[in-house]
């Protein structure tokens, strides 16, 4: 198949959180399988400034209308597929200074760049026009989240009678229901719609323009990254408004669990760790736990309970459940590390923490790939006290290092951790350890009783080694590699159209 994902971000060009790994990996893995398969991605300054001397420039120059404006674009490809890609699969960076070329990919700490619609109303149209002009005909156009979600309605309208998207159907892969790109009915204009499209049925959405709403409404195919997720989406709780739009859709919405890439993720090779590892030999972990602990200064010896979070710091990830947990954590012999970027309020929190407990608790306010590496292999529990999640990679990528989760269940957490209600204490008497299936710990209700309920079983299994050892096992043989996702894609890009374009 002819297949091109379209994604704000992706490893390795950029990132800002688990929608990269899944556009790169799934990029990846789609091309491995044979397809003939394409990423498009905005080349950002970080972008450039890593990859610049990979870069062709196509020498296609496009003006894309932005309101009364037009604005250049000029699109690249990658030399050579970076790092793992085993195909030929083809990378596109759609370019424009004035809106990519910033610190950032979204905005700062202090909030959104004001011009995320036109930014991305650009990238938009610019991978439209780049197919157009380099004459590309793909099967399926693959779009993630509000930031490509207008690209499923131009294909319905402007681009209706185009042959080169004539056979193209769309899939829209929903990543988080609480971003949805909400945006004055002025961005409207700058996309190029008329007002015939801004009322209930359309895109309006409460007097704003929404963007995620035009790919709900005009995608062949919609998806979202748990199966447990697809169905919480469709209640008003989870559905942040649109699940009345998506109930109407219920039929083509399909959950599909995201993978991790496991070559990346893999402690047996993992170059950014002190010491390799694996489920038969853990000497290594002690090593990276070691290892962590001297490089945050953390007091303690193997035995005292590490547990981390590596996350962005919202309150989605239940960042005000675990500070306000802080305390009760310390109080039952555990360490914390803290590695997350986001929210100042939540930042401004977790330093006064750290500098409270140096010695207890670690926190780094940033981005840091390989400290999460260290901290996924050193750590012994990793905390997702999550209001919501969709899928979540850090859980699998923690079990996969034989760190165990303790979470909130919810989403892709409650589809990806096996977690019984069990009571550990009679398998110390009957010993019966292989009927042990459990990887993690899941509560069930999102509150600091419940979350230092489940922290305290997780201790006290811990504090039992030869059980602790089966959960660590039981989880580092767990299976979260793509291959099952990507089949389940084409299953979905080859399945036939529920709307009527
Ligand atoms: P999100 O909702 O942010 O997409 P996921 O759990 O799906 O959450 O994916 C988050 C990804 O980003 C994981 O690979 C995680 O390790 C990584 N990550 C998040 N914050 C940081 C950070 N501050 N430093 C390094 N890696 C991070």
């Amino acid at each position: 198949m002819k297949i091109a994902l379209i994604s704000s971000e992706a490893v390795p060009y950029s990132k800002t959180g688990g929608l990269a790994d899944v556009a790169g990996t799934l990029f990846r893995e789609l091309d491995a399988m044979g397809h003939d398969t394409a990423l498009f991605v905005p080349l950002y300054a970080s972008t450039k400034g890593r990859f610049h001397e990979r870069l062709a420039d196509l020498k296609i120059e496009i003006w894309i209308p932005i309101g009364t404006a037009t604005k250049k674009c000029r699109v690249y490809s990658e030399k050579q597929p970076s790092g793992k890609s085993t195909g030929k699969g083809t990378v596109y960076f759609i370019s424009n200074d004035e809106y990519f070329d910033r610190p950032e990919l979204y905005g700062s700490a202090q909030g959104d760049y004001t011009d995320n619609d036109r930014r991305f109303i650009f990238f938009c149209r610019g991978v439209l026009e780049a197919c157009r002009i380099l004459g590309l005909k793909y099967d399926v156009l693959h779009c993630n989240d509000w930031q490509t979600s207008l690209i499923p309605l131009y294909l319905n309208t402007i681009y209706r009678r185009d042959p080169v998207f004539a056979a193209t159907k769309t899939v829209l892969t929903i990543h988080n229901m609480g971003y949805q790109g909400l945006f004055h009915p002025s961005s409207l204009d700058a996309a190029g719609f008329g007002p015939e499209i801004f009322h209930p049925d359309g895109v309006e959405f409460y007097g704003k323009v929404n963007f995620l709403k035009a790919g709900l409404i005009s995608a062949d195919i919609l998806t979202t990254v748990s199966p447990t997720y697809a169905k919480e989406i469709l209640s008003p709780e989870k559905g942040f408004g649109l699940d009345g739009v998506l109930r109407k859709r219920a039929a083509a919405l399909f959950g599909v669990l995201n993978g991790i890439d496991t070559t990346e993720w893999n402690p047996g090779t993992d170059v950014l760790l002190p010491s390799k590892y694996s489920r038969t030999d853990l000497g290594g972990k002690a090593e990276c736990k070691r290892r962590l602990m001297s490089k945050c200064s953390l007091e303690g010896t193997q035995d005292t309970p590490l547990l981390s979070f590596i996350g962005r710091l919202s309150s989605q990830k239940g960042i005000d459940l675990l500070a306000d947990s802080i305390s009760e954590l310390l109080g039952k012999g555990a360490n914390l590390f803290i590695l997350g970027k986001g929210d100042e309020r939540f930042q401004g929190l977790l330093k006064k923490m750290a500098s409270n407990y140096p010695r207890r608790v670690y926190f780094l306010a940033g981005f840091d790939e390989e400290l999460a590496h260290l901290a996924y292999a050193g750590s012994d529990i990793f905390l997702m006290p999550s209001l919501y999640e969709p899928c979540g990679l850090g859980q699998m990528i923690a079990m996969r290092y034989g760190t165990i989760p303790v979470a909130y269940s919810t989403g892709g957490l409650a589809d990806t951790i096996v977690s019984s209600e069990r009571s550990y204490d009679k398998y110390l008497t009957d010993g019966n350890y292989s009927t042990i299936k459990d990887t993690g710990f899941l509560f069930n209700s999102h509150n600091r009783d419940a979350l230092m309920a489940a922290v305290g079983k997780a201790l006290s299994v811990f504090r039992q080694k030869n059980i602790w050892q089966i959960l660590v096992g039981n989880a580092m043989e767990a299976d979260f590699s793509w291959k099952n996702s990507a089949e389940k894609y084409l299953e979905l890009y080859e399945r036939p159209v529920t709307i009527a374009r």
